[in-house]
C-alpha cells in the first residue's frame, strides 16, 4: 500500500506502489535512500526516474507481447534527454512530436529508419528536417502531402510517409480519446483513398498506417476492441495503397493507476490479440511490421515528483502541509491536466514511511491559488517542515506538461537514477 494505511474497508485505495523498495523510513530511488538523493540532486523539488524500473518495464512487456511485435517510445510522455537515450536502448523506435523531440531522438541514437513524426500541425521547417533525417512522417493531412512533394523536389530526398487514420470509433473508456468523430488528428478513414492516391501522384515513398484511438485505458477489453478496429480498417484502406503496406502502427493506449480504485492493466489478452492480428497480417499484409506506440505505459511508473515540506499548518482543524512544489511543476498531480473531477494522486511522506499515519492532510503548494493542490484530505506519514513529500506515478506528462513559468518560481530539477 503507499501510505493510505488502513483506509476504511469500502473505501477504494490506490494500488500498490510497490514498485519501490524501502529501507526504514525510506523509500529507495535506484537503491539510493530518499533523503540521500535529495542530498545529492542539492535542491528540491525535482523527478527523480528510476533506470532499472524503466527497463524492467520493458522487459515485462515483451514477455507479454508476441516476439516479432515493434515496441516504439512515445517520447512526448517523459523527454528527459537522459530517458530517452535509456529508452532508445530498450525499444524499437520513437516516436516524435515536434523538430525539437526529433533533435532529441537522434541525439539519442536511435535508428532514424525507427523514428516517426506525428501531429496535427506540422510546419515546413520540421517537416524539411524529416526529410533529411529521413524518418517516417506521419502525414495528418492533404497539405502535408503537398508540402512534403515539394520538399522532395527542393532537396532531392525522398519523403518516407505512412497515413495516421482518424478512425470511425475510439477507443472506449480512455482518459483521452483521439480519434474516431470530428478530430484535429489524422485524415479521417473515408478521405483516405483520395489521399493514397495523392501521395501516390506525388510520388512519396508510402510505407503503411498509424492508427491512435486514445490514451490512458485500464480496460482491456477496449484495448482489445481497439486494436481489432483498427487492424480491420489498416486492410480495408490497404486496398487502396499505391504500394503494400511496410508498417502498421495499432496504436497504444494503455493506462497506468492513478487513482483510488484503479488496478494495473493486465496485459494477457493484449498480448493474445496482438499474436492472433500478427498471425493474420502474416497472410494479408506480408510485407508489414506491426508496431505499437506507448508513452505513459513505459515510463510513468518508474518516476516520482519530490518537493519539502516548508511549513505545516492547521487551519480549523484541518493540517496543511505547505510544499516547495506544486502545479507549476506538475499539472496533472493538481488534478487540472485534462481531468473532469479531480482525485489524489497516489503520495507518501517518502523519509518518513514508519511514521504513525494521520488522517485529513491536505498537500498545497506555494502558489497563491486554491488550484495549487497535490493531495486532498489524504492519510499520510505525520511530516514536519523538512520533511520528502513523494508524488508516485510521475514519470509521465509531468515536468514538461507543467506550467512552470506560472508565478516565477524555479523548474523543477530531473534525475535518472
Ligand atoms: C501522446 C501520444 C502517444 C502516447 O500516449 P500515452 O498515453 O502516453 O501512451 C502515442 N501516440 C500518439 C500519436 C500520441 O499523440
Amino acid at each position: 500500500m503507499s501510505n493510505e494505511a488502513q483506509p476504511a474497508r469500502s473505501l477504494p485505495t490506490h494500488a500498490p506502489m510497490d514498485q519501490f523498495a524501502r529501507q526504514g523510513d525510506e523509500l529507495l530511488i535506484g537503491g539510493m535512500p530518499l533523503s540521500r538523493l535529495a542530498a545529492r540532486v542539492g535542491r528540491t523539488p525535482f523527478y527523480a526516474y528510476d533506470r532499472s524500473l524503466l527497463s524492467q518495464r520493458v522487459a515485462e512487456l515483451r514477455a507479454a507481447l508476441p516476439s516479432g511485435l515493434k515496441l516504439h517510445y512515445a517520447m512526448k510522455a517523459n523527454p528527459m534527454p537522459a530517458v530517452v537515450c535509456h529508452m532508445a536502448g530498450l525499444v524499437d523506435g520513437i516516436d516524435v512530436a515536434s523538430a525539437g523531440e526529433l533533435r532529441v531522438a537522434l541525439d539519442s541514437g536511435a535508428d532514424p529508419a525507427e523514428i516517426s513524426f506525428a501531429g496535427p500541425g506540422k510546419r515546413h521547417e520540421e517537416l524539411a528536417q524529416a526529410v533529411a533525417a529521413g524518418i517516417l512522417i506521419n502525414i495528418e493531412s492533404f497539405r502535408e502531402v503537398s508540402l512534403l512533394a515539394e520538399i522532395t523536389r527542393d532537396s532531392g530526398y525522398r519523403a518516407r510517409v505512412a497515413v495516421r487514420v482518424n478512425p470511425d470509433f475510439e477507443l472506449k473508456h480512455s482518459g483521452m480519446k483521439m480519434g474516431g468523430g470530428p478530430k484535429q488528428f489524422g485524415v479521417d478513414a473515408e478521405q483516405v483513398p483520395e489521399l493514397l492516391a495523392a501521395i501516390g501522384r506525388a510520388e512519396l515513398d508510402f510505407e503503411g498506417f498509424h492508427l491512435f484511438s486514445g490514451s490512458q485505458s485500464l480496460k482491456p477489453e477496449a484495448i482489445v476492441d481497439a486494436q481489432c478496429q483498427s487492424y480491420a480498417l489498416a486492410l480495408r484502406l490497404a486496398e487502396h495503397a499505391p504500394s503494400p503496406v511496410r508498417f502498421l502502427n495499432l496504436g497504444g493506449g494503455f493506462g497506468i493507476p492513478y487513482f483510488p480504485g484503479e488496478q494495473r492493466l493486465d496485459l494477457a489478452s493484449i498480448g493474445a490479440n496482438l499474436a492472433q492480428i500478427q498471425r493474420e497480417a502474416r497472410e494479408a499484409l506480408p510485407q508489414a511490421e506491426l508496431v505499437i506506440e506507448l508513452g505513459r505505459y513505459l515510463v510513468g511508473e518508474a518516476g516520482i515528483y519530490v518537493a519539502r515540506v516548508l511549513d505545516r499548518k492547521v487551519s480549523r482543524g484541518q493540517v496543511y502541509l505547505v510544499t516547495d512544489g506544486g502545479l507549476h511543476h506538475h499539472l496533472s498531480a493538481s488534478g487540472n491536466f485534462g481531468q473532469v473531477i479531480r482525485k489524489n494522486y497516489p503520495v507518501a511522506i517518502g523519509n518518513r514511511l514508519e511514521a504513525p499515519v494521520e488522517s485529513g492532510v491536505s498537500v498545497v503548494g506555494p502558489l497563491c491559488t486554491p488550484l495549487d493542490l497535490l493531495g486532498d484530505k489524504m492519510n499520510l506519514n505525520e511530516a514536519q517542515p523538512g520533511d520528502l513529500v513523494v508524488i508516485y506515478q510521475s514519470g509521465a506528462y509531468g515536468h514538461t506538461a507543467s506550467p512552470q513559468a506560472f508565478l516565477g518560481h524555479e523548474a523543477a530539477l530531473e534525475v535518472l537514477v
